[in-house]
Formats: structure tokens, C-alpha cells, sequence
């Protein structure tokens, strides 16, 4: 799709950010430029519109970024995947109670949550993010999906960093990536 090299040109690649020999993938500058973030958003609501997709979940922070859009526009809920304690629970009520999945990271670990109350078994999901890397942070938010009785679709991400072989990790969901980063 011609849209994807709009894309791949304005994604600004940080050397040594957040530590040195990373390459960091920025999508702030894809967001500065409203035709090609909307071509972004486009090719995801092109591929899941009419899918039976109930439920948009998004990883923090820019599966907030993406998500939301893409929800609006195929007609799901979004629900925010979050890192611990950001997530609200009434501590007499119970309501917002969550659910939490524990992934390891290259150095230590992280974890995500989500409201168990923000999906029914049985709906058909759609996990966002902007980059898949080791693929973790993924399989984490499938993890979480899976646990409360939802059906994983798929993955879609922006960015896909190839050599680290995410997708491999996805407990077998299918992974849909607009441009490769090498
Ligand atoms: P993974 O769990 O190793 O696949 O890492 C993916 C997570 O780390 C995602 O939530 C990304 O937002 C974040 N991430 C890792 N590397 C980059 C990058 O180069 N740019 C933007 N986000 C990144």
C-alpha cells in the first residue's frame, strides 16, 4: 500500500534513546502530520471494520494514541491496558476490580492490568499498540484478554522490529504490522 512509506518516512528513528545502542522508533512525528496519521488509523479501520471486533484494547501509553481512532471508527469499545496502580478499584465496592499479567522485560520486570468488568466472555478482541519488539508486552495483553474469556483476533501494531521475532510469541494470534523497522 503506497500509504505505508508516508508512514515509514515520517517515524523519526532516536539513536541511544532511552539507553545507549537502542534505536528508538518515534511515532510523535507521524502524529505532526494529520494526512499520514490519518492514513494510519485508515489501513487499520480498512482491514477490521465489519469484523465481528467488539472490543479495542490498547497497550499504555501509545496504544492510547492509536486505539481510541480505530475504535471510534469500527464502532468497538476501547479499553486501556495499563501499567500497575494507575487503574481505579473502589476499596469497599469492589467495582473496578482488575485483573493483572506480569511480563519480563530485557532488564527486570512489568506488568499490565485491566478492568475484569470492562468485557464480557466470549466478545472478539483487537490488541494496539505502536511497536512489537520482543512481542512481551503482546502476549501479556493477550494473556489479560484471555483470562477474562475474550476472544483474541489479532495483533496490530505501526512498527514492527522483524529480528526480535515477536511474533512468534503471540500464542499463536496473528500479528498485522504497517511498516518493518530494521
Ligand atoms: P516488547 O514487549 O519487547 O515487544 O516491546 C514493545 C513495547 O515497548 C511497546 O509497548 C512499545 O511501545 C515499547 N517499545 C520498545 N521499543 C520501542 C521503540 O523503539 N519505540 C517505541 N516504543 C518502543
Amino acid at each position: 500500500d503506497p500509504r505505508a512509506q508516508g508512514i515509514a518516512s515520517t517515524i523519526r528513528v532516536v539513536p541511544n534513546f532511552p539507553k545507549p545502542g537502542i534505536m528508538f522508533q518515534d511515532i510523535t512525528t507521524l502524529l505532526l502530520n494529520p494526512r499520514v496519521f490519518k492514513d494510519t488509523i485508515d489501513l487499520f479501520v480498512e482491514r477490521y471494520t465489519g469484523k465481528g471486533i467488539s472490543i479495542v484494547a490498547g497497550v499504555e501509553a501509545r496504544g492510547f494514541i492509536f486505539g481510541p481512532p480505530i475504535a471510534l471508527a469500527i464502532g468497538a469499545k476501547f479499553i486501556p491496558l495499563r501499567k500497575p496502580n494507575k487503574l481505579p478499584v473502589h476499596a469497599y465496592t469492589r467495582s473496578g476490580e482488575v485483573i493483572s499479567e506480569e511480563y519480563v522485560l530485557e532488564y527486570g520486570a512489568d506488568c499490565l492490568e485491566m478492568h475484569v468488568g470492562a468485557v464480557q466472555p466470549g466478545e472478539r478482541a483487537l490488541v494496539v499498540d505502536d511497536l512489537v519488539a520482543t512481542g512481551g508486552t503482546l502476549c501479556a495483553a493477550i494473556a489479560l484478554l484471555e483470562r477474562a474469556g475474550v476472544e483474541v483476533v489479532e495483533c496490530a501494531c505501526v512498527i514492527e522490529l522483524p529480528e526480535l521475532k515477536g511474533r512468534e510469541r503471540l500464542k499463536g494470534k496473528p500479528l498485522y504490522i504497517l511498516v518493518e523497522s530494521h
